[in-house]
């Protein structure tokens, strides 16, 4: 099984150090290799997705990534910025289907910002489009650019757009991850002022009927943004578009008690996949060993349920990772009084002596 690994910058490299550790702690065949990726590979070699780190994703089962990005590259033209790497992998692998479920673990109930009673037993799955819509479209200006920005000029535009298969292939994953769990599915759109997303709720709906066990709601995105907040537990799967996706994600995670504990996966349509937590690469804690590494360790495990077929590894490190919870140990995150206070380092440490 062979696992291409790109810890990327910032806060990627600390985490994903600690992931692979309890990845080698499995004692499975996994053959990792590690490669260059985002500003460091800009650094290295003025590219954020170098052909040799291209090809090593392209050839691997999967890949663990961590993150990429700092302030220090916003004045690069976009092409070359570090988070190009991400949308370029995206593009490249096919990896159109993007996972992040968002379950509160008991233990951290009291580290969300919301009411315990409003998350307590929450489990939801955010199913994220991810290669098309206006994160694809065509940019307006990028040729009149100074230093990334846009001088003296008067507008500035993106397209938004869909295709039939590109929606169709997504709903039908979100159908069929709703069967495996409560059968229903919340597609979010603005159908009412855009008109991609008329296109979008008319074919989903199109594809629900070949699930007639599934029920299906709609929902415009600023009432899904209200209600993740006003009552998340009414969400089981939710499918929705790039943009709107990214947004409510980072929502969703917030219900957890921290982006720092949510795992992703995105998959393509041969179930090969790029692994990584939900968070960027916070380059305001950066090299300061205090970086939460659950959700890169979270996302390893996903990895191992989708793209290696090792099903009984990743139950065990879910399991390890709910255990040092209940042990008491916090990264500070997720820090409350009477826990324990760990380093990124301690944290990987206590989950392979949970496992
Ligand atoms: P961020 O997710 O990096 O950080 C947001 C906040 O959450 C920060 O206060 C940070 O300290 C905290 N945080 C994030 N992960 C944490 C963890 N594991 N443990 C503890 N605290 C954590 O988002 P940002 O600050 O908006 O962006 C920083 C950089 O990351 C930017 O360059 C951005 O473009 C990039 N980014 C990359 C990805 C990716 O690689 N897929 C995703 C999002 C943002």
């Amino acid at each position: 099984m062979k696992i291409a690994v790109l810890p990327g910058d910032g806060i990627g490299t600390e985490i994903v150090a600690e992931a692979v550790k309890v990845l080698n702690a499995l004692e499975l065949p996994l053959e990792m290799e590690s490669a260059l990726v985002g500003g460091a590979a800009y650094e290295a070699y003025g590219h954020p997705l170098p052909d040799a780190t291209l090809q090593l994703a392209k050839q691997a089962d999967a890949v663990l990534f961590g993150a990429v990005g700092d302030w220090k590259y916003d004045k690069l033209d976009r092409p070359l910025r570090p988070e190009q790497a991400i949308l370029g992998l995206r593009k490249n692998l096919g990896l159109f289907a993007n996972f992040r479920p968002a379950i509160c673990y008991e233990q951290l109930v009291d580290a969300s910002s919301l009411k315990p009673e409003l998350i307590s037993g929450l489990d939801i799955l955010i199913i994220r489009e991810l290669t098309g819509d206006i994160y694809f479209g065509q940019p307006r200006g990028r040729r009149t650019a100074v230093d990334g920005h846009f001088p003296g000029a008067e507008e500035a535009f993106d397209t938004m757009r869909y295709s039939r298969p590109e929606i169709e292939r997504i709903a039908h994953v979100a159908f069929q991850a709703a069967r495996k769990r409560s059968k229903r599915v919340t597609s979010v759109d603005k159908a009412n002022v855009l008109e991609t997303f008329q296109f979008w709720k008319d074919v989903v709906s199109e594809v629900g009927l070949q699930y007639p066990d599934v029920e299906l709601d709609h929902m415009y995105v600023d009432n899904a943004a209200m209600q993740l907040v006003k009552a998340p537990k009414r969400f089981d799967v939710v499918v929705t578009g790039n943009m709107f996706g990214d947004i409510l994600s980072d929502e969703a995670s917030m219900l957890t008690g921290s982006i720092g504990m949510l795992p992703s996966a995105s998959l393509n349509s041969s179930n090969q996949g790029l692994y990584e937590p939900s968070h960027g690469s916070a380059p305001d804690i950066a090299g300061k060993g205090i970086a939460n590494p659950l959700a890169t360790i979270l996302s390893a495990a996903m990895m191992l349920r989708f793209s290696l077929n090792q099903e009984a590894s990743a139950v065990r490190i879910e399991t390890a990772v709910k255990k040092v919870l209940e042990q008491g140990f916090r990264t500070g995150d997720i820090y409350s009084a009477g826990t324990t206070k760990v380093s990124t380092i301690e944290m990987g440490n206590a989950v392979v002596a949970a496992l």
